[in-house]
């Protein structure tokens, strides 16, 4: 991202994964749907790990990157999920997943593959994929931090369907894997059908046909493929990524570049009005309100809280300035872009 943004991205040091922040502190008593477990933090995902971000797992002989190394070998060897455009979630998993968020950072049956659990680290962090490598608990600018990521999100794993694809190519795929690989729509359309998981979906097994199928002459040579793709993304750089992607990356470049700018801004809006607050917790100096998420509540003192009224969608620097004659505190407006930035006030467009 450097040669485009042309700036650096500030570190989200909300999210403090060595010592997870959404782990319970101490030894005291906790609502456990509040929490993460310790045995998964955020990582009860599994990602869909690109065929060239494979090779560069495979490839990566840093001593480090061993233990990362043998659960993707393991992926490789079960052959479930397994294709030329890379490491797939298997339909078990994407059923599990969209039918229970409410176990997303708690169920150890569903953590990722690639979670180290001794030491509690991802095992392919050089080469994870796009979401794994934007997405936080919590971020520094709130919701305005949350949309740049979202947006890199998307950038990144547009590029990243873009060059699996143009690794093909290169590759010679033959056309009857490529079929495999991209069926008809009616075909794609009636597969993913609720309902439609067979007994090998179900019993984690692969099916000898369709994988024949799919890797045609590269069956049984799989890591050498995957190596041979991690080869052909790293001679890339940015134009040629960027020409891969075509228009729909373009698209997704300006609505990042968009999101950047806002990031690394220090603009206050003109106007902005309180919000509906969410309380989660009180006490005689502060409260804890819940904004745009409620992993990321925010500490308001409560002085402020009680002026919140005053932000009623008159110009902005009125407002300060009513609140510094009437109540005799004086509201800087860092203060009032972070309450936006956390969903307590909102922008007022004009
Ligand atoms: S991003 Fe994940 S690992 Fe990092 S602090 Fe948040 S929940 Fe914990
Ligand atoms: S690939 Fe790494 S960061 Fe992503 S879910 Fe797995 S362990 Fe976590």
């Amino acid at each position: 991202m450097e040669p485009l943004l042309k700036g650096p991205i500030p570190a989200e040091r909300a999210a403090t994964c060595d010592r997870c922040a959404m782990l319970p502190s101490g030894d005291a008593p906790v609502d456990r749907s509040e929490f993460f477990s310790a045995s998964t933090k955020c990582c009860t995902y599994l990602p869909e790990l690109a065929n060239f971000l494979v090779g560069r797992v495979l490839t990566d002989d840093d001593l480090e990157a061993a233990a990362g190394r043998a659960t993707v070998e393991a992926r490789i060897d079960k052959k479930v999920g397994v294709s030329p455009l890379g490491l797939h979630r298997t339909p078990v998993y994407s059923l599990m997943y969209r039918s229970s968020p409410a176990s997303f950072g708690r169920a150890v049956s569903m953590r990722c593959p690639h979670y180290v659990v001794d030491g509690g680290r991802c095992g392919v962090w050089r080469h994870r994929e796009s979401t794994c490598a934007t997405w936080f608990c919590k971020y520094g600018r709130g919701e305005t931090g949350r949309a740049f990521w979202q947006r890199l999100h998307d950038t990144l794993g547009a590029c990243e369907g873009a060059v699996r694809l143009h690794c093909l190519m290169e590759l010679g795929l033959d056309v009857r894997s490529l079929a495999a690989l991209h069926p008809t729509q009616a075909v794609a359309n009636a597969s993913a059908r609720p309902g439609n998981l067979g007994a090998p979906d179900l019993d984690g097994e692969f099916v000898p046909a369709a994988y024949r199928a799919a890797w045609g002459a590269w069956e049984g040579r799989e890591r050498e493929f995957f190596s041979s793709c991690a080869e052909i993304a790293n001679a890339l750089d940015w134009p040629e990524v960027l020409a891969l992607g075509g228009a729909r990356l373009e698209v997704l470049v300006a609505l990042l570049l968009d999101a950047y700018k806002k990031l690394v801004g220090d603009e206050v809006p003109a106007r902005v009005r309180r919000r509906r607050l969410n309380v989660v917790y009180a006490s005689p100096e502060s409260v804890q309100v819940v904004g745009y998420s409620p992993m990321d509540a925010l500490r308001v003192p409560k002085e402020l809280v009680d002026v919140l009224h005053c932000f009623d969608g008159r110009p902005t620097a009125a407002a300060l300035a009513g609140i510094s004659e009437v109540h005799g505190l004086d509201v800087e407006p860092g203060v009032v872009r972070k309450l936006v930035d956390f969903g307590i006030l909102s922008a007022e467009e004009d």
